[in-house]
């Protein structure tokens, strides 16, 4: 079949076109015939135009079924008004067919691609084997042009002041990032094997002692680990390192990149979205004291409270045997929440005990004195406090909770009485759950925030050993590198991540530049000599070149595109992503391999 070259995307014709000669190409988006007249919306990336074929003109219009590619020459025409479309950006025109070509017959989709309502019930394992067929879909294509200008206007950024964009291999030796490797047998040598880069960091740094100073890559990075909503075992990063730089330097550098990117992205591509400002900063411990998490959902204030030194000798013996006991008393506010049911109060309770509470307890503060029930305890400037544990506290202890709650009329206050770490476990999500519940969630919100000074290891139970909390490459803060023998736990780290809506979305440090502190800090995370040699030989060695004091980040560019779309699973963003545990059903892969593939590789099933 022979194709003319269209002179026009289908989304641009407009009355002013009326009576020009046209050219299309694109696919059948819906075929209505009517008998007299049939009519194809005709479907391109730029938009959606209506055609109209007169059948007495044309003997086989049957065969211009749904999904099939045309080409078309028509006149464009102005519509009657009555017949007007102004849901559609060329619904004031229709393109009379002149002739036509089918370049690309199509049968019978397994979905139906056109009708957004419909797909919303169709099952995601098929819209992933039809993969190229659910890209078709206009607000598919959509993400995936946001996902494209996210990325150049990320390079443009980048590229202004001074970047190298590099690449770095993909067959390579274990990245310790924290998750297991894919690895790949090496043919020549069965036994011997590389891995995927779970993130491009030795090669970063190693560019760094190189002399580049500035680089970046949009690079893949491979994490075999349990799958979830926010997670592939591919995904894509901006990975970024600068030398001679201070955490302070990468943070404004990064804040910058994401302040001009979001925003640009928001006007291109007119985003439901307010414009982002800047980022909130908090330190790891402000933000576990304030919203119980390192990853706070700031859309919201609704900060936790701390009423332990209040009701450490109150008559409520749940608080105070849990402040005996050395733990906390923490809550947080539920605005409008008074009014709940005994029962909806329960099903918060359950929540929370979900999440390993022994149990929360609350108490209202009335919107209404005067209707607060029987039992309320009325305090003396006329507020009055229900629910049955109010009786247990003294007034002033009562005044004192609700002033530390900051507690306004009509407010449920809920409290956790546990360990602090327990009780954080609860209270953040116990924040999630509230939030969501009042709609403080906004969809128009990104609300970026830095979460600083991490600890830079922590304690491992299972192992009894300390783990990196961020890579074994993060530089202890050097104040604090006089606790390396003897209480490691209190090292904070140069280590900064970025969490957007709640959501962890970047993580990056100053890293270690001096072999001797890289040594010290992999023999704290249990690394005998030999294994540091073995894996690591490499940055030692490197480090006793003359390495400059560097330091980098890694945003994820999947995350990124979700908060822009809102979309709540990283699939969605992905053109080509597995389902369930690793699968691709379109490529059918993982795949078995021929038994010369095993010989050759040397490898065998074990029993
Ligand atoms: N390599 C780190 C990661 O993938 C990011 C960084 O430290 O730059 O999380």
């Amino acid at each position: 079949m022979s194709f003319a070259q269209r002179t026009h995307g289908c989304g641009e014709p407009r009355a002013s076109h009326a009576g020009e000669q046209v050219i299309l190409n694109g696919w059948a988006h819906r075929v209505r015939d009517l008998g007299g007249v049939c009519f194809v919306d005709l479907r391109d990336r730029s938009g959606i135009v209506q055609l109209v074929f007169d059948p007495s003109r044309f003997q086989n219009l049957a065969e211009i079924r749904s999904e099939s590619c045309l080409s078309v020459t028509g006149t464009v025409r102005l519509r009657d008004p009555d017949t007007k479309n102004p849901a559609m950006p060329t619904g004031e025109v229709e393109i009379v067919v002149t002739g036509y070509n089918v370049l690309g017959p199509a049968k019978t989709l397994p979905f139906p691609v056109s009708d957004e309502e419909q797909m919303t019930s169709v099952n995601e394992e098929l819209r992933i084997k039809y993969r190229y067929l659910d890209l078709r879909r206009p607000a598919m294509y959509r993400k995936f042009a946001i996902r494209a200008a996210a990325i150049r206007r990320i390079r443009a950024y980048l590229d202004q002041r001074e970047f190298l964009e590099i690449e770095t291999p993909i067959f390579t030796k274990s990245t310790p990032e924290g998750a297991r490797d894919y690895l790949v047998p090496y043919r020549l040598e069965p036994g011997l094997f590389y891995a995927l880069p779970q993130s491009p960091q030795q090669y970063k740094q190693l560019l760094m002692v190189a002399g580049v100073e500035r680089y970046y890559q949009i690079a893949k990075c491979f994490r075999d680990e349990a799958q979830r909503a926010d997670r592939q075992p591919e995904f894509t990063q901006l990975d970024l390192e600068m030398s001679f730089v201070t955490q302070e330097d990468v943070l404004r550098l990064i804040e910058g990149l994401t302040v001009e990117v979001v925003n640009g992205l928001i006007e291109e591509f007119d985003l439901p979205k307010d414009r982002v400002e800047g980022f909130a900063r908090l330190t790891y411990d402000e933000s576990m004291h304030l919203y119980g998490c390192d990853k706070p959902d700031l859309r919201f204030g609704l900060q936790l409270f701390d009423i332990s030194s209040v009701v450490k000798d109150c008559g409520f013996g749940v608080f105070k045997s849990c402040i005996d006991g050395g733990g906390f008393v923490r809550g947080i506010r539920y605005p409008g929440g008074a009014s709940l049911s005994r029962k909806e109060i329960g099903i918060l309770e359950e929540f929370c005990k979900e999440f390993g509470a022994k149990g929360m307890a609350s108490f209202g503060l009335a919107q209404d004195p005067a209707d607060a029930g029987e039992g309320a305890v009325v305090l003396a400037d006329g507020r009055a406090v229900k629910g049955s544990i109010a009786k247990f506290f003294k007034p002033e202890e009562l005044v004192q909770i609700l002033e530390t709650a900051k507690a306004e009329p009509g407010d449920l206050l809920c409290f956790i009485a546990d360990a602090y770490s327990a009780g954080n476990n609860v209270l953040f999500r116990l924040r999630n759950e509230i939030g969501e519940r009042c709609g403080l969630r906004d969809q128009r919100k990104v609300a970026f925030c830095f979460v600083l000074d991490f600890p830079l290891v922590e304690w491992n139970p299972e192992s009894s050993r300390w783990d990196a909390t961020h890579h074994p490459f993060t530089a202890p803060k050097a104040e604090d590198l006089i606790y390396i023998d003897t209480d490691p736990g209190r090292i904070r780290a140069d280590c900064y991540d970025v969490v957007c809506n709640g959501t962890e979305w970047a993580s990056g440090s100053i890293r270690i530049h001096r072999p001797d502190i890289q040594e010290r800090c992999f023999k704290l995370l249990g690394l005998d000599e030999e294994t540091i040699r073995a894996r690591f030989g490499h940055m030692i060695e490197a480090f006793e070149y003359g390495a400059p004091p560097h330091g980098g980040i890694a945003p994820g560019i999947d995350r990124l595109i979700m908060f822009l779309t809102d979309d709540e699973n990283i699939r969605e963003v992905i053109a080509f992503p597995k389902i369930g545990q690793g699968m691709d059903p379109m490529m059918g892969a993982p795949s078995t391999i021929d038994p010369q593939q095993w010989a050759e590789l040397g490898l065998r099933l074990g029993e």
